[in-house]
């Protein structure tokens, strides 16, 4: 095995056995530390912080010989059959080195590497066993980190912490490809974990036991993203007479059970198991992604659904073709944008006519009947000369006309409901931080293989898609 010396690690570099036990090297360790906890007694300018990146410092020669041992190993014990059909593997030869980063440090290991015939490929099964790519040079924790980490940040950033709390280096561009390959892992995945969520249940599954009928909340936003596609090629482009698209949408939605919403202590409002979804692949993927994410949530257990939105013209397409059972909310608060609309035209900048006119109309859609306000705005309309703020009234008149039916919003509240969709709002506010930073740009494979690693996140499935982590429990998002 090659155990290389670690700088960081004197006790090693004493005396450097590569073959030699665990047991011994943690001997050492043991009074290597002890030396340090001395060394830090009389040190008057060190805090618990120094004597921390010590003992980090000094325990990783350990951990990565140890990382060595185990890998070396299971790849020892790996049996020469491929990884895809599980035919035995024909003209195998051993001691095939291959090193690779892990949380610790460089680990080389000897695998063998055997013919397939029947898929005409060459395999290395230890590699497979071990979850290692076939390209990367890196552990699966390490590919972990990477994933997280750039899609929390920028991935210059990225580089530079993974360096500063784990010491690996991993430069940007590396960082970046590694990233990306994690989130077309994390695409193939979820599409996978989304047909099974669609499917049929066999006939012998029993559905959930539900103790209380509850109602599935489905809220739904769009926000946008600048891409640098066609970077470059603006002038070809607007000679052709097209002018370079470098903005587009990323649909989202949030789902979740009406019995999981509730309060904290302090009387914020907050639900306790909820799901996400985002893509920039389109409606018909938001669609397919949505529906996918409500089976899991429960929706097919659901007493009812409720979509609730803003006006916009998708969503209600999409819940029409999507969930047509459910009930239509239009968010309250954009409602309430749409009747200021109507004081603007009609007091202009008169501030306390403004809030006289208004403020009856507002409390009497909150709380009382959404036709009452539409007859209201009607009649506003009807004693108003034709010009411009006859028009601008008559535009809101037909928002109102047409989103009538979805603003039972004293119901709503008598049911507990939520009126908003604030839900949904907050959580494309959180996303965009990490994906609208000046001078950011994406393109739509990146940005689409990071918001899918971000939804497992999210969602509280990271686990599947890194499974070592399935004994943890991952702190929520
Ligand atoms: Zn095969």
């Amino acid at each position: 095995m090659n155990a290389t010396c670690s700088s960081f690690a004197p006790w090693v570099s004493d005396y450097c056995e590569p073959s030699e036990s665990l047991a011994v090297m943690a001997a050492r360790l043991a009074d290597a530390l002890e030396q340090d906890v001395r060394d830090f007694l009389v040190a008057s300018d060190q805090n618990l912080g120094d004597i921390e990146v010590q003992i980090e410092q000094q325990s990783r020669e350990l951990l990565r010989v140890a990382a060595e041992k185990a890998a070396q190993k299971k790849a020892h014990l790996t049996p020469p059959v491929c990884p895809v059909c599980r035919q035995r593997l024909r003209r195998v030869t051993e001691d095939h080195r291959r090193s690779f980063d892990c949380k610790f440090g460089t680990i080389t290991i000897a695998r063998s590497r055997g013919y397939c015939k029947r898929c005409h490929k060459w395999h290395f099964p230890a590699d497979t066993a071990l979850g290692l790519e076939e390209t990367a040079g890196y552990s699966p924790r390490v590919q972990e980190m990477v994933a997280l980490l750039a899609s929390k940040m920028p991935v210059g950033e990225a580089s530079a912490v993974l360096e500063h709390l784990t010491g690996v280096r991993m430069p940007r561009a590396t960082l970046d490809r590694e990233a990306r390959r994690q989130g077309q892992r994390a695409q193939q995945l979820r599409r996978k974990l989304d047909e099974q969520a669609c499917a049929a249940p066999p006939r012998w599954a029993q559905p959930e036991l539900v103790l209380e009928p509850y109602q599935m909340i489905i809220e739904l936003d769009a926000w946008n993203i600048r891409e640098r596609d066609q970077w470059g090629e603006t002038e070809r482009l607007r000679r052709g007479g097209r002018e370079p698209e470098r903005w587009h949408w990323v649909y989202t939605g949030t789902c979740f059970r009406l019995d999981h919403r509730g309060k904290t202590q302090g009387g914020r409002p907050v639900i306790s198991q909820r799901g996400f979804v985002a893509t920039r692949a389109g409606i018909d993927a938001l669609r397919e992604q949505l529906h996918a994410e409500a089976m899991r949530r429960g929706l097919g257990q659901a007493a009812g659904a409720l979509v609730i939105g803003d006006g916009a013209v998708w969503i209600w397409r999409l819940a029409d073709d999507r969930f047509p059972e459910a009930r239509q909310r239009l968010d309250f608060y954009h409602a309430v944008e749409h009747l200021t609309a109507v004081g603007r035209a009609l007091f202009g900048e008169d501030k306390d006519k403004f809030k006289e006119g208004l403020r009856p109309l507002a409390r009497q859609l909150k709380n009382q009947s959404s036709i009452k306000v539409v007859q209201q705005l009607e009649e506003i309309l009807a004693g108003l000369p034709a010009g411009t703020p006859a028009a601008a009234v008559q535009k809101e008149v037909h928002y109102f006309q047409e989103h009538k039916d979805r603003m039972d919003y004293r119901a709503g509240q008598r049911r507990g409901e939520p009126i908003g969709s604030g839900a949904i709002e907050s959580t494309c506010r959180q996303t965009q931080c990490r994906f609208k930073r000046p001078g950011q740009y994406w393109s739509q494979q990146g940005d689409e293989a990071l918001l899918s690693l971000e939804m497992f996140w999210r969602n509280q499935r990271w686990h599947l898609l890194f499974p070592h982590n399935r004994h943890l429990d991952l702190p929520k998002n």
